[in-house]
């Protein structure tokens, strides 16, 4: 859902061929795509990608700030004698999809002033933009933020459940049963230009992602993702969706406009 509203909500000056009823389609098809790729049938894979899902911000900021390279961060873990697919890997792996679709535009750009065919990378973006989506989607999800990812950790003064539904029950049948995107995408933000960084700019939403961990835990103790749930937690799901849908959309405009930008010198 979050990829559809985010592709068919792209403005005018997006190129048409990210914003045709297929490339939506496409797109939307391919919200999913790393979910397909935690199959036992392919455990190289399933275990590489697995920490890309989610980062638990109470870990990793508890060795620092974040570096913006992959390597660096995980060079920080191991020397902190821990292990980064039990902290996870969320804002490099969207970072580093970003810039994939970044690069795929940028090339569609020089064949198209070459007067060449673009079909072919046409088809690389729909991949990149869909795929992005997945994280994007991830991260606008509380629990995919937070230790408390699947019932609350340590200390638990409120009597938050411990078990291990909530993350499925929020995400998966209750979504299911109740949102559909007239609700989500009226609550869509108006395009807002990414200024700055891409990582600092993506953390950022995550971290805004996070102040909802205990809401999450508030409104299923109150029965929120139980059948119809309640007003409030219909409606603060919607809202989850729609900050999922407005932020792919952004990054994939931004990766448009940036693609058009001279490439800077060699470091
Ligand atoms: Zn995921």
């Amino acid at each position: 859902m979050i990829n559809r509203l985010a592709a068919s909500s792209l403005p005018a000056d997006a190129p048409a061929f990210l914003r045709s009823p297929e490339a939506v389609s496409e797109i939307e098809y391919l919200g999913p795509e790393p979910d397909r790729w935690r199959s036992p049938a392919e455990p190289e894979l399933a275990a590489a990608q697995a920490p890309e899902h989610f980062i638990n911000l109470e870990l990793a900021d508890a060795l620092g700030p974040l570096p913006h390279r992959r390597f660096d961060f995980e060079a920080r873990v191991f020397a902190a004698g821990q292990r980064p697919e039990k902290i996870g890997l969320q804002p490099w792996e969207a970072t580093e999809v970003w810039e994939r679709l970044k690069s795929a535009l940028r090339e569609y750009r020089r064949l198209s002033t070459a007067h060449q065919e673009t079909r072919s990378v046409e088809q690389a973006a729909l991949f990149y933009a869909g795929w992005l989506g997945h994280y994007v989607g991830d991260g606008s999800q509380p629990l995919h933020t937070t230790i408390h990812y699947n019932g609350w950790t340590g200390p638990n003064p409120h009597g938050y459940t411990t078990g291990h539904q909530i993350h499925w029950q929020f995400e998966g049948p209750f979504v299911a049963a109740n949102l559909h995107e007239p609700e989500a995408r009226a609550q869509m933000t108006p395009l807002e230009p990414i200024r700055g960084d891409i990582f600092n700019t993506y953390v950022a939403y995550l971290r805004h992602t996070h102040t909802y961990v205990e809401k999450v835990y508030q409104l299923q103790k109150a029965g929120g993702f139980t059948g119809k749930g309640t007003a409030e937690s219909r409606q603060f799901t919607a809202q989850r969706l729609a900050a999922g849908a407005s932020m792919l959309r952004d990054m994939i405009y931004e990766a448009w406009i940036e693609s058009g930008k001279p490439v800077p010198e060699a470091a």
